[in-house]
C-alpha cells in the first residue's frame, strides 16, 4: 500500500503517523529538525514541547480540554498515552516531563513497523506523485514552505506577528448595561442592525481605563525577525501611549451609537465586541489586541462596564505564528479545496494549544488513512471536543461580518465552540442549580453529551469503516 506523507514531526504529525499506522496504512514523517531548526524548538525529538510542560486541565466533567484528553484516550492517542506515563504532580491538570514524554512518542513512532521518519527539510510544494499528504508543521512552519502554501493558497504571507483580542463568553456580558447595536445602524449582509455588544464608558470611566493601561505590565515577546505585524494592527496599549484620546478615536469610539439603557446620555467611549462564532456563543473585543500580562487582561477588561463578570474564551497576545484561513480554504475533512490531495493538521489549520494540535493531528490521520483504504470516515459530530474543534476550522467560524480583515484567529478548546444546550433545571442530587452551581451544572451537561455522541460516532465509524475500531 501506498504511504501517507506527513510533513512535521511535532505533535500533530507525530499522532497523525500513529494513527494512520494504528489503522493499517503506512506512512512517512519528514521532520526537519535536527538538519533544520526553528526558533523556538530546543531538541531534535518529535513532539516537542516548545514551552510549557502542561497539556492543561484534566477535568473531563467541566472542563473543555479535559473533555479532548478524555476522547483522546477513547481514540488511541499516542500523545496522551505518553503524556499519561510521564506525568508530573500538577493538581488537576495534566503536566509531564517534558523529555521523557517527547522520547516516548518518537519511540513509539519509531517502534511501529508501518512508519518511516525521514529527517529532511520538504522546501516546497511536496512532489506530484504524493498523492495522500498532510502538512503539520506547525506556527513555525519553515519559511520556504510557508511561502509555498501562501502562493498556492493566495493568501499572500502566512506568519504573522499575530495580534490577538480577547474573546468572551456571551453569556457572561451584562446585558443590563451593555445593548446590541451596529455602528449608524448600518445593515449587515442578514439584513441585521444589531450586530454588535456595545459597552458604554463616562469620561470618567475611560481616564481611569486609560491610567489603568498605561500602568499595567506588559509580556516581552521574541522577536522573529522579518516577520510583520499581522494587517498593521497596534496593541491598545501601545495605542495608549500614544495619547490619552487616541483609543476613543480608534477602536473606543463612541460614534453612531445609542445607549438604549440611557438613550439622552451619549457615552464618552464605547468598547464593541463583535460574534465570533456561528453558535453566537463567544464574542470578540474589536481591536483590543495586545500583549498585557494575563493576569492584567483580566483585571482590566472587567473595568469595563458589561464586563465586571466577563469569562473569557482566550485573552489576547502577539506572537509569530503561520496559520491558513481555515474556513475558506479547507473541507470538513481538513483538505485543501484547491488541491484535496493536501491535508492540514495541528496549529497551523487554526486551533491553538499542545492537545488541540494533537486532537486535529489524531483526525486527520484518522480522515486520511480512511481515503488511502477508499472507506469513508464522517467526521465527529460538533457536540464532541474533537468535531467542536473541526468544525470551527473548518466552517464554524464567521469570517467577518463587516468587510474587515481576516478574523479567523487560532483558538484553544472551549465550551463557546459546543452547540448550545438547554441549561439542567436540577443537578445530579435532584436540587435547582444555583449561583456559579448552574454553570457547573450546564458544563457537565455538556460533558455528558459529548461522552454519549463520541461513543456514538466511534460505534458508527466501526460499523461503516471496521477499522475504526478505537
Ligand atoms: C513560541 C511558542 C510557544 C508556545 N507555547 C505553548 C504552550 O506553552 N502551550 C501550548 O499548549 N501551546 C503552545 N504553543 C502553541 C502550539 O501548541 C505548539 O506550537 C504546538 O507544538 C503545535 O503543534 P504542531 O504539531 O502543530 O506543531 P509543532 O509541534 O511545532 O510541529 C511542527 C514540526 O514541523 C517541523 N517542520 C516545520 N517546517 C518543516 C518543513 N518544511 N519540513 C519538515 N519539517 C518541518 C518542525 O521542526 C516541527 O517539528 C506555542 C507556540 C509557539 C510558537
Amino acid at each position: 500500500m501506498r504511504p501517507i506523507h506527513i510533513i512535521g514531526g511535532g505533535l500533530a504529525g507525530s499522532e497523525a503517523a500513529w494513527q494512520a499506522a494504528y489503522l493499517g496504512v503506512p506512512a512517512v514523517v519528514h521532520e526537519m529538525r535536527p538538519i533544520r531548526t526553528t526558533a523556538a524548538h530546543r531538541t531534535s525529538h518529535l513532539a516537542e514541547l516548545v514551552c510549557s510542560n502542561s497539556f492543561r486541565s484534566d477535568d473531563a466533567s467541566t472542563n473543555a480540554v479535559g473533555i479532548l484528553h478524555r476522547e483522546m484516550r477513547a481514540l488511541n492517542s499516542i500523545v496522551i498515552k505518553s503524556a499519561d506515563a510521564h506525568q508530573v504532580p500538577a493538581g488537576g491538570a495534566l503536566a509531564v516531563d517534558r523529555d521523557g514524554f517527547s522520547q516516548a512518542v518518537e519511540a513509539a513512532v519509531l517502534g511501529h513497523p508501518l512508519i518511516t521518519v525521514e529527517r529532511a527539510e520538504i522546501a516546497g510544494l511536496p512532489p506530484q506523485d504524493w498523492d495522500n499528504v498532510i502538512i503539520a508543521t506547525g506556527p513555525l512552519t519553515s519559511p520556504v514552505l510557508a511561502e509555498a502554501i501562501g502562493e498556492l493558497t493566495g493568501e499572500g504571507a502566512l506568519a504573522f506577528f499575530d495580534a490577538i483580542a480577547p474573546i468572551v463568553h456571551r453569556h457572561s456580558i451584562d446585558m443590563d448595561v451593555a445593548w446590541m447595536q451596529s455602528r449608524y445602524d448600518k445593515e449587515g449582509p442578514t439584513g441585521a442592525a444589531n450586530a454588535y455588544v456595545n459597552c458604554p464608558m463616562t469620561r470618567d470611566q475611560y481616564g481611569a481605563f486609560v491610567d489603568a493601561l498605561l500602568a499595567a505590565e506588559k509580556t516581552e515577546f521574541r522577536e522573529f525577525e522579518g516577520t510583520p505585524y499581522f494587517d498593521g494592527c497596534l496593541p491598545i496599549e501601545v495605542m495608549a501611549e500614544r495619547g490619552r484620546e487616541t483609543l476613543r478615536h480608534g477602536p473606543m469610539k463612541p460614534f453612531g451609537l445609542t445607549n438604549a439603557h440611557d438613550p439622552k446620555v451619549k457615552p464618552y467611549a464605547v468598547v464593541q465586541l463583535r460574534q465570533d462564532n456561528a453558535l453566537g456563543s463567544l464574542f470578540n473585543m474589536v481591536g483590543f489586541q495586545t500583549k498585557l500580562k494575563y493576569g492584567e487582561q483580566r483585571r482590566i477588561f472587567r473595568m469595563i462596564p458589561g464586563l465586571e463578570g466577563a469569562e473569557f474564551a482566550r485573552l489576547g497576545g502577539i506572537h509569530r505564528n503561520t496559520y491558513l484561513n481555515s474556513p475558506r480554504l479547507l473541507d470538513g475533512r481538513l483538505r485543501l479545496r484547491a488541491a484535496p490531495r493536501l491535508r492540514f493538521a495541528g496549529q497551523i489549520t487554526g486551533c491553538e494549544g499542545y492537545v488541540e494540535s494533537a486532537a486535529v493531528g489524531l483526525i486527520a490521520g484518522r480522515l486520511a488513512a480512511a481515503e488511502r483504504l477508499g472507506l469513508t470516515l464522517e467526521p465527529p459530530p460538533p457536540t464532541t471536543a474533537i468535531g467542536a474543534l473541526l468544525n470551527h476550522i473548518t466552517g464554524g467560524h464567521i469570517e467577518s461580518i463587516d468587510a474587515g480583515p481576516r478574523s479567523f484567529q487560532p483558538m484553544n478548546v472551549n465550551f463557546g465552540l459546543f452547540p448550545l444546550i438547554a441549561e439542567p433545571r436540577l443537578d445530579e442530587t435532584g436540587k435547582r442549580p444555583a449561583g456559579p452551581e448552574r454553570g457547573l451544572a450546564r458544563k457537565r451537561a455538556l460533558s455528558a453529551r459529548a461522552e454519549r455522541d463520541l461513543a456514538r460516532w466511534i460505534e458508527e465509524a466501526r460499523q461503516s469503516a471496521p477499522f475504526a475500531a478505537a
